[in-house]
C-alpha cells in the first residue's frame, strides 16, 4: 500500500511508515494513492458476511499486501470486537449506534484498530513502543482503551487537572496494566505544549521510541469505513442507494463514509451535519473555507473550527478543472448546522415519537436528516450515533426530565480507584518523569 501526502502527492510512503509517524514531515495528511473498489458481488451480499469478515475483505483490498492475511485477521478479531447494530426509527430515519466499544463512543473502532497496527508494526523493533497523548477528556479515553494490554506498547496520557469530567477521568486513571496517567496542573493546551516538546527533544527521542495518537493518523480513519458496509447490510434494499447522516467535527468519520462509497458502497448521499461550528457547510454553500476559532456547545466533540480532515475531503473530490472541486462535493454532500436549543428540541422530539434516547451529536444529525428528507420522501437515511447518551448524562436527563440507563461497563468505572502521577506544567519535570519510568 502506498500513502501520499496531501501537501505533496509526490512524498510517497508505505503503511507502517505512516502508521508509526502519523503526519508526513510536511504538516499534510497521508491518504492512500488507490482505493479499489471492491467485487461488486461483495456488495451484493454482503449479508452473508460477518462485520469481522467484512472488515477483513476491505483492509485486503485496501493495504494490498501490507500486512499478511494471517495476521490481519488476528489484528481485526482483537479490533472489530463489538457491534455497530442499527435502530430502525421508522420507513425512513435508521440509527447506527457506533458507542457499544468501552469508551461509549465511535472512537473505539479508529483507537483499536490503531493500538493493533502499531503494536504489529512495532514488532522486532526490540524496544517498546510509548504513545504520547494529551488529551482534553475524550480522545484519551479511547486511546487508553484501545492500547490496554497490547503487547509492546505503553501509553502516557496527560490531562488537566479538575478541567475533566470525573467519568472521563476514571476512563483515564484506572485501566492499570500498560496505561500510564499524567494529572497535570494546568490547562489543556499546557499538556499539548508538553507533547510537543517532548517530540522535539532528542535525548527522550533517542532514548525512548515515541510516538502519538494523533486523530489524523490513517490507521483511525479506514476502520471507520468498516462500519458504513456494515451499516448497509442491515438495511432493508433500495436500489436507489442509502443516505448517510454523520454529525461531525473533524470531519474523519464522514471522510471514511467517502472512502466506502469509493469502494463502491451504494451511497446516494451524504450529510455533513454540524453544531454552530460549521465551516464545512458553509464551504458546501459558498464554496469559501475558512476557518476559525471554534465556538463551546453541548455538542462539545464536534466544536472545532478547522476541521482537520478537510484536505483530505478535497483530495477525493478534486476535479480538473478550476472550481471543480467544490461543485463536485456539493453533488454529494449536503451540509447543515444547528444550534443548542435546537438540538436539545430534537432531543425531545427523538424521544417523543420514537421511545428513543439519542445524544447531543446523534440529534444534530436528526435534525439534518430531518430537513434533507422534507425535500426529498421515500428515502432511507441513516443517522450516525456517534455516542451513548449516558456519555452526556446530566445534559440529556435535563431535556428529558428523566433518568437515563447507564451501561454496566459506565457505571462500575465510578467505584475504581483512580491512579495518576501529579505532574506540574514544567518541561523538565515530565522529561525526568519520562526517563526514570520509561527507560
Ligand atoms: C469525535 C466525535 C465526533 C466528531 O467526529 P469527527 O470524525 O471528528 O467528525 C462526533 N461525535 C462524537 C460523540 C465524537 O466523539
Amino acid at each position: 500500500m502506498e500513502l501520499y501526502s496531501t501537501k505533496n502527492k509526490k512524498a510517497l510512503t508505505n503503511l507502517k511508515h505512516a502508521v508509526l509517524k502519523g503526519l508526513p514531515d510536511d504538516n499534510g495528511l497521508f491518504m492512500p494513492v488507490e482505493i479499489p473498489r471492491l467485487p461488486s458481488a461483495f456488495i451484493e451480499n454482503l449479508p452473508d458476511y460477518s462485520f469481522q469478515e467484512i472488515a477483513f475483505t476491505i483492509c485486503q483490498s485496501l493495504l494490498k499486501g501490507a500486512i499478511p492475511d494471517e495476521s490481519l485477521r488476528d489484528i481485526i478479531q482483537n479490533a472489530v470486537n463489538f457491534p455497530a447494530p442499527i435502530v430502525r426509527l421508522d420507513e425512513e430515519k435508521y440509527i447506527l449506534e457506533l458507542f457499544h466499544g468501552p469508551s461509549l463512543a465511535f472512537k473505539d473502532f479508529g483507537a483499536r484498530f490503531m493500538a493493533q497496527l502499531m503494536s504489529y508494526f512495532n514488532q522486532g523493533e526490540g524496544r517498546e513502543l510509548v504513545i504520547l497523548v494529551a488529551t482534553s477528556g475524550d480522545t484519551g479515553g479511547a486511546v487508553a482503551a484501545g492500547f490496554l494490554q497490547t503487547p509492546g506498547t505503553k501509553v502516557v496520557i496527560l490531562y488537566p487537572s479538575g478541567k475533566v469530567s470525573m467519568l472521563q477521568e476514571k476512563q483515564l486513571t484506572t485501566l492499570g496494566h500498560n496505561i500510564l496517567a499524567l494529572e497535570v496542573d494546568g490547562t489543556f493546551d499546557d499538556c499539548q505544549s508538553m507533547v510537543k516538546q517532548a517530540f522535539l527533544d532528542k535525548e527522550l527521542t533517542e532514548k525512548i521510541r515515541l510516538t502519538s495518537a494523533n486523530s489524523i493518523n490513517i490507521s483511525r480513519l479506514i476502520p471507520q469505513s468498516f462500519y458504513y458496509f456494515e451499516a448497509y447490510k442491515q438495511l432493508p434494499r433500495d436500489e436507489r442507494g442509502v443516505i448517510f447522516c454523520v454529525p461531525s467535527g473533524n470531519f474523519g468519520n464522514l471522510t471514511a463514509g467517502l472512502m466506502a462509497q469509493h469502494m463502491g458502497l451504494p451511497v446516494r448521499h451524504f450529510i455533513a451535519a454540524t453544531n454552530v461550528n460549521d465551516v464545512v457547510p458553509e464551504y458546501l454553500e459558498s464554496g469559501i473555507f475558512s476557518p476559525r476559532p471554534s465556538v463551546r456547545t453541548l455538542s462539545n466533540a464536534m466544536d472545532v473550527g478547522n476541521p482537520s480532515n478537510f484536505a483530505r475531503m478535497l483530495d477525493l473530490y478534486e476535479g480538473k478543472e478550476e472550481g471543480s472541486t467544490w461543485n463536485n462535493m456539493r453533488q454529494s454532500i449536503t451540509g447543515y448546522a444547528f444550534g443548542d436549543d435546537e438540538t436539545r428540541t430534537a432531543v425531545s422530539e427523538v424521544f417523543r415519537k420514537y421511545n428513543y434516547v439519542i445524544d447531543p451529536h446523534g440529534a444534530v444529525g436528526y435534525l439534518a436528516l430531518k430537513d434533507y428528507q422534507e425535500k426529498l420522501p421515500n428515502t432511507k437515511g441513516v443517522i450516525l450515533e456517534t455516542a451513548h447518551p449516558a456519555k452526556f448524562l446530566d445534559e440529556v436527563e435535563a431535556i428529558l426530565g428523566r433518568k437515563v440507563e447507564v451501561p454496566e461497563r459506565l457505571a462500575l468505572l465510578a467505584e475504581r480507584k483512580k491512579e495518576a502521577v501529579s505532574m506540574p506544567v514544567e518541561f523538565a519535570g515530565f522529561k525526568e518523569w519520562l526517563l526514570n519510568n520509561l527507560v
